[in-house]
């Protein structure tokens, strides 16, 4: 594809016989690659890996250079023929950073864009944010290695810790799997607590000793600081940290760090599956089940599958560590593809909590409150802050309340772009939008029948907050949630706080799951389960009983044993008996596999979703009917069972409706050709699309 704008300044190819092209990817939703003509003094510059800036449409985009330029005089003669006459732009300017993307990382690129079926101008623009190729023009454009052989043999520091026996078998199990070679993916299936971190810091060393590279992937870093700090202290080297809230001024300058060698590990989040880490020797993916490392939007990868294909092309190893593997892995490791070594005792001498479920339908719950909270709990809570020790309380709706009612027509106040309620906010006095973010005023009256009896129904962090500090003597609350979570350094000072006994109880959504080791707790308090496994998908089962897992996990991490208290409707729910042993860990995970085998969902079958996007709400559907009325017409593609059309779980988002077709196949080439069929469909009649391979919310 070419852009064929006519314009004084551009130059008809042919008319001097000489000179050079340039294919370049450019970072929008658009296929194929883009033809420019590149100046005769921009040529020694350009490099495979690199960027240069281009005209495009009416303004200037960076551009992903994939291939090396080609001299017009060598090209092929049919492309000579389609391009005689065409009037190219030129390219602008060469980005002076050189070869921001390394060859295996361009090769990663390229995988994730056929599997993924993604334009390869957005996957190259997950691994290389524009923001970090913007001032860059002004910088130093020398990139030498000079500094790779000198730093690569930079001394690691000793280890300090001195192992359990547990954790010594598990390192040599692995590091004989590393050294044997039979698989190159090993499962650490370590409980909570159990020095997991201490054995990835381990391999970390080895591998860093043995002149390799090494990537840390974590969910979302930014909540876990102090895991960085763990690995730099232990190891004795500088280490880059890789998340989005990190500035482009120090991107810029660990990407250089990386590609040079001066600093050879990484700890990130999803994006730094693409950091350009030399020499990759070892990967650790921590906490694998974990579903912030699926990317929900544009390229809708996965950064712990990327990460394992990435290792293959490096012939680095990889360690998957989490307290509850999702059961792919699971299934990997049943099908000996990936080989497994354990933990199953905690570090800390309390051993596991014991968790105990609160039956709200028939304990007593204490009244006038905004939250549903049992007296019991409320007891705990006090008893355990009389003692001196924290708890942590974990609901998941941040807000004052998860919507407002009008108690005289029953009509909820909903978002005007979205299909979702709007959570009422009272601090600021505000209604708001999770989804898109659209905000108003608290109305006095209801929009519908003119009452005045709006009641704000249900509880969030926000109301949480104001019932205990009532409910409770001497709580110092902190809270932890995206209201109060602005920035990286706002997080760092809440997380010290407590740390510090600052704050007594510790009140969040999700971010309190994730990792955190506070010795201090010895009750995790959790507010309402069912929320948890009552989401129409068919993980959410497995989700639920990952997420009251770790949750469980942060209590009595300490010399004090812990203890955990769920609140829930629905004791006997199989999640929340796996979780208290009524029923066993292998016996709720084997009827959960034997139910996907059923069904054939992963990891028995693929899944691919697309989805319609309209302003329309019939528009979407039709479509979405449409294609999925040629794709079952399609007599070369067996083996494909369609999932609807149907609305999305959120069927309208931002003003937009969107409609899913979902795809199911034991044949993941089938899949594939599916997709490309429905793309080519859409391509044609110009409708949006969206592909989501391997989707992780349905
Ligand atoms: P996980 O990653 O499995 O949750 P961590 O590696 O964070 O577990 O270990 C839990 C706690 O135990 C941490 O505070 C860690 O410093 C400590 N720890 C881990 N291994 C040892 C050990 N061998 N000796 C003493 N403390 C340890
Ligand atoms: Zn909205």
């Amino acid at each position: 594809m070419m852009p064929f704008d006519e314009g004084p300044d551009l130059l008809p190819i042919d008319s001097k016989k000489s000179g050079s092209i340039l294919s370049v990817a450019i970072p929008r939703p658009l296929e194929g690659l883009f033809t420019y003509r590149l100046p005769a003094e921009l040529v020694p510059l350009v490099q495979v890996g690199g960027c240069v800036k281009v005209p495009f449409g009416k303004s200037i985009t960076h551009a992903f250079i994939v291939e090396p330029p080609k001299d017009i005089a060598t090209i092929p003669e049919a492309l000579s023929v389609a391009l005689s006459g065409v009037k190219l732009k030129d390219v602008l300017a060469v980005n002076p950073m050189g070869e921001v993307l390394p060859p295996d990382v361009m090769k990663l690129c390229h995988w994730a864009r056929e599997y993924y079926c993604a334009p390869l101008g957005e996957v190259l623009n997950c691994a290389i944010p524009l923001s970090l190729l913007e001032e860059s023009q002004t910088t130093s454009k020398t990139t030498r290695k000079t500094s790779l052989a000198k730093k690569a043999s930079k001394k690691v520091a000793p280890r300090i810790v001195q192992f359990t026996d547990e954790q010594s078998q598990a390192l040599k199990l692995i590091q004989q799997f590393q050294e044997e070679g039979s698989t190159r993916v090993a499962l650490l299936n370590g409980v909570t607590g159990s020095g997991k971190t201490e054995v990835y810091i381990e391999l970390a060393r080895n591998a860093l000793a043995a002149g390799r590279g090494v990537l840390i992937l974590v969910p979302e870093i930014a909540l876990t600081p102090q895991l960085y700090q763990r690995f730099e202290e232990q190891l004795g080297v500088s280490i880059a940290v890789w998340h989005s809230a990190i500035s482009p001024g120090r991107r810029r300058q660990q990407n250089l760090a990386l590609r040079t060698g001066e600093t050879r590990i990484v700890i990130g989040a999803r994006s730094a599956v693409f950091a350009p880490v030399q020499n990759l020797g070892l990967v650790v993916v921590d906490e694998e089940h974990d579903a912030t490392y699926k990317q929900e939007d544009r390229v809708r990868y996965n950064a712990r599958d990327l990460a394992i294909v990435r290792a293959m092309f490096a012939s680095a190893f990889t360690v998957l560590g989490s307290a509850t593997p999702s059961l792919e892995t699971r299934e990997r490791v049943r099908e000996g593809r990936y080989s497994q070594a354990k933990l199953t005792r905690r570090i800390a001498p309390g051993g596991f909590p014991p968790i105990e479920m609160i039956d709200l339908r028939t304990e007593e719950k204490v009244q006038d409150v905004q939250a549903l909270l049992s007296l019991r709990v409320v007891k705990k809570i006090q008893a355990t802050l009389d003692a001196g020790e924290q708890v942590m309380v974990y609901l998941n709706r941040r807000g004052f309340a998860a919507f407002l009612l009008c108690r005289e027509c029953g009509e909820v106040k909903n978002c005007t772009n979205c299909s979702v309620s709007l959570t009422v906010h009272r601090k600021d006095a505000h209604l708001r939008c999770h989804i898109c973010g659209y905000i108003e005023q608290i109305p006095d009256t209801c929009n519908k029948c003119h009452g005045t009896d709006l009641f704000p129904m249900g509880a969030g962090t926000e109301s949480l907050e104001v019932d205990l500090s009532r409910l409770l003597r001497g709580a110092k609350i902190l809270r932890l949630d995206r209201d109060q979570i602005t920035s990286a350094k706002r997080l760092d000072q809440i997380l010290e706080k407590f740390r510090n006994k600052e704050g007594n109880i510790l009140l969040g959504t999700q971010m309190l799951v994730k990792g955190h080791d506070f010795p201090g707790v010895t009750l995790v308090v959790v507010v309402l389960a069912d929320s948890l496994f009552r989401f129409p998908d068919f993980r959410s089962p497995e989700r639920a009983y990952q997420i009251l897992r770790q949750v469980s996990g942060r209590s009595g991490r300490g010399d004090q044993a812990g203890r955990v208290l769920i609140q829930t409707f629905d004791t006997e729910h199989p999640v929340l008996q796996a979780l208290d042993g009524r029923l066993s860990e292998e016996t709720f995970l084997e009827n959960e596999r034997e139910l996907r085998q059923c069904l054939g969902y992963p990891p028995f079958g693929r899944l691919a979703r697309l989805r319609f996007e309209s302003n329309i709400n019939n528009e979407a559907a039709t479509r979405a009917s449409f294609v999925a009325q040629q794709l079952n017409s399609q007599n070369n593609l067996p083996n494909l069972e369609f999932l609807g059309p149907s609305e999305a779980f959120l069927e309208r988002v931002k003003g937009s409706f969107r409609w899913d077709l979902l795809i199911k196949s034991k044949s993941f080439p089938a899949l594939q050709k599916a997709i490309g069929l429905a793309r080519q469909l859409c391509f044609s009649n110009k409708w949006q699309m969206s592909v989501d391979v391997d989707p992780y919310s349905i």
